[in-house]
């Protein structure tokens, strides 16, 4: 079996993350002008692309309807179009900044299927490299983190002009 393991997000899973309401409706609704500190990395027409806070691998992307929904069978078709098409240009930064050896698309419905936002749908864009599940770096207890969250923006950032 194939974990992907992750030790810094215990902080996340066992500590919570300390906000009021929806974090993907908080970030879309706060100043453009924050877009960096919020990690937005496109505002879409319905659709919202940004870092994950706490990544899986360097480049952990997401992109997440404006529309504050659970239900994928609530997405519509226009947001469902977008999503997938900044799914590509997203993919298409990531290849051209860091040549990952594969990529896992996917949405995780519902807190047992390990969504950390279950009310607010999302899709998550994820880089792969062969051993990232890092299981030797937790035996050695030398963690290889992923690259700063700032780094990553900057590098990403760019492929998205305003
Ligand atoms: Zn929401």
């Amino acid at each position: 079996m194939d974990i992907l393991w992750s030790p810094w997000r215990y902080r996340y899973v066992s500590e919570g993350v300390k906000t009021e309401g929806c974090i993907f409706c908080q970030k879309a609704a706060d100043d453009p002008a924050r877009d960096r500190e919020n990690l937005i990395l496109h505002r879409g027409r319905h659709n919202l692309v940004l870092l994950n806070l706490f990544p899986y691998t360097t480049g952990h992307t997401m992109i997440a309807p404006y529309a504050h929904l659970a239900a994928f069978a609530d997405l519509d078709g226009e947001t469902m179009q977008e999503m997938m098409e900044l799914a590509q240009r997203l993919h298409n930064a990531l290849e051209m900044t860091y040549h990952p050896e594969g990529y896992n698309l996917g949405m995780n419905l519902g807190r047992c299927a390990g969504a950390g936002v279950a009310d607010h749908l999302h899709l998550h864009v994820l880089p792969r490299w062969t051993g990232d599940t890092s299981f030797m770096t937790v035996i050695g207890e030398t963690r290889v983190e992923p690259e700063d969250l700032p780094s990553t923006y900057d590098k990403l950032v760019g492929f998205f002009p305003r």
